[in-house]
């Protein structure tokens, strides 16, 4: 079997690195690529967002499935393109992309079924958003409808910071993704990412995980792609899992199949952990970056097997299996990330990280120019490791990364510490019984 990857960054290395372990896959290209994916697929110099190219080289090449790694080619309408000439693709059409797409659909599903999240209102008049904030006051979220590139959320502290967004986004800081914006209630907890792998009707939950989003240790200083993350989450306990399940998961596989826009590829739900239990934040329809390093380090079974089972509408439940073992991915990003940073800097040492036991290096942005590897984007690489538990795993991450020699990068030295204080007290807890 011919597999085709779309995307260019770290979670499409992840997602080629399981993939290019499966006996199915004979042939694995990946458009379009970077200098850690050339190593295991053929890259075919062709953008995401060239759904004409993609077909012409699915035709040439008899590719035979397609997995889709980012959202916007999703969002735009790819995986229809490619089942309208019948190529088989893993990830939602457009019609069930929408529950990234667009925030007042999610919202709005949300309401129509009784899906936990925070209570929220739509506006695309300034006015009435700028009263409802009044009168609601702070701490509250404004957000775009549209994609935004991970932006479009900003958490207020103030009224006048909340209007001060509100009246930026209404007047085209993200252009038409902010026609119209939502509104909503601040939640307090703990975030998690849930992950489900789904058949247009039936959901398989994948294991947990948690990033980091801030730039800064201490999870200071402005928002990311994600500076890092672990699998498993420890506040993903079974109860809460289950909990996820039935109250967000299902209930949506279910709406969307009524509304004639049938769930498949892979549905991820950012929560909040609160004291009423699991929240819907948002949904994206793809897996995340870096907790799709974190689930490949992990994932036991072969990947292509259950990405195809999704895809086919064929999932029997019992497809994916998980080492015990935990992961963490610490990401390397250019100096200056998320603001402006250079690009083309040279990268050394990534051989030498390799050789300790149990770490990889996921390329997120990078490029080889001839023998020499370089750096082509704001985050970098992804240095992911395994161990007994968080704490083994983290320690021999950043083994790796002191194994890196690039001094235009820099990396958080905290990623999992949430994770590892919970380990310490349970530690504790166990001494003391
Ligand atoms: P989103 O793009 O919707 O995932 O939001 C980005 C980030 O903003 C989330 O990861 C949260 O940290 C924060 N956030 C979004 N919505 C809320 C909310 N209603 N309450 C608290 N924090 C939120």
């Amino acid at each position: 079997m011919h597999v085709l990857v779309i995307g260019a960054g770290g979670r499409e290395h992840a997602l080629c690195w399981g993939i290019a372990r499966s006996t199915l896959a004979t042939r694995l290209s990946c458009a379009p690529g970077n200098g850690g994916i050339e190593r295991l697929a053929e890259c075919v110099d062709i953008g995401v967002d060239d759904f004409d190219g993609i077909i012409a080289y699915c035709r040439a090449e008899a590719v035979d499935f397609v997995v889709v790694g980012p959202e916007v080619p999703l969002v735009a309408g790819l995986v229809d393109r490619l089942e309208a000439v019948d190529i088989l693709a893993f990830g939602p059409n457009e019609r069930a992309a929408i529950l990234e797409g667009s925030k007042v659909f999610m919202k709005n599903l949300c309401k129509r079924h009784n899906i936990p999240t925070a209570a929220f209102e739509r506006f695309s008049d300034i006015a009435a958003a700028r009263e409802y904030i009044q009168d609601r006051g702070a701490p509250i979220v404004v957000k775009t409808d549209g994609l935004a590139a991970g932006k479009g959320a900003i958490v207020c502290q103030t009224v006048e910071e909340a209007l001060a967004a509100a009246e930026n986004i209404m007047g085209g800081q993200f252009g038409d993704a902010g026609n119209e914006i939502v509104v909503e209630q601040f939640m307090v907890g703990e975030e998690a990412s849930f992950f489900a792998l789904c058949d247009g009707r039936n959901a398989l939950p994948l294991a947990t995980a948690q990033d980091h989003k801030a730039v800064f240790d201490g999870d200071k200083g402005p928002n990311t792609g994600g500076m890092g993350a672990y699998s498993p989450a420890p506040v993903m306990t079974e109860e809460m899992c289950q909990k996820t399940m039935e109250r967000i998961i299902l209930p949506t596989m279910r709406a969307m199949e009524q509304d004639g826009r049938p769930f498949k590829g892979v549905l991820y739900a950012g929560l909040m952990i609160t004291e009423r239990g699991p929240q819907l934040i948002e949904y994206n329809v793809r897996f995340g970056d870096p907790e799709c390093q974190v689930l490949l380090a992990r994932w036991q079974s072969d990947p292509l097997a259950a990405l195809l089972a999704a895809a086919k509408g064929q999932l029997a439940g019992d497809e994916v299996t998980w080492s015990e073992r935990a992961a963490i991915t610490v990401v390397m990003a250019a100096n200056g990330y998320p603001g402006d940073y250079a690009k083309g800097t040279e990268i050394k040492g990534v051989a030498a990280a390799e050789a300790i036991a149990g770490v990889s290096v996921l390329h997120a942005g990078t490029v080889l120019d001839g023998e020499t590897l370089r750096s082509n984007g704001g985050r970098v690489l992804g240095v992911t490791a395994q161990g007994v538990n968080i704490r083994e795993a983290r320690k021999r991450a950043y083994e790796g990364v002191d194994a890196i020699d690039w001094p235009d990068g820099f990396c958080r030295r905290d990623i999992g510490w949430r994770a590892i204080n919970r380990e310490d007290e349970r530690e504790e807890e166990g001494e003391a019984e």
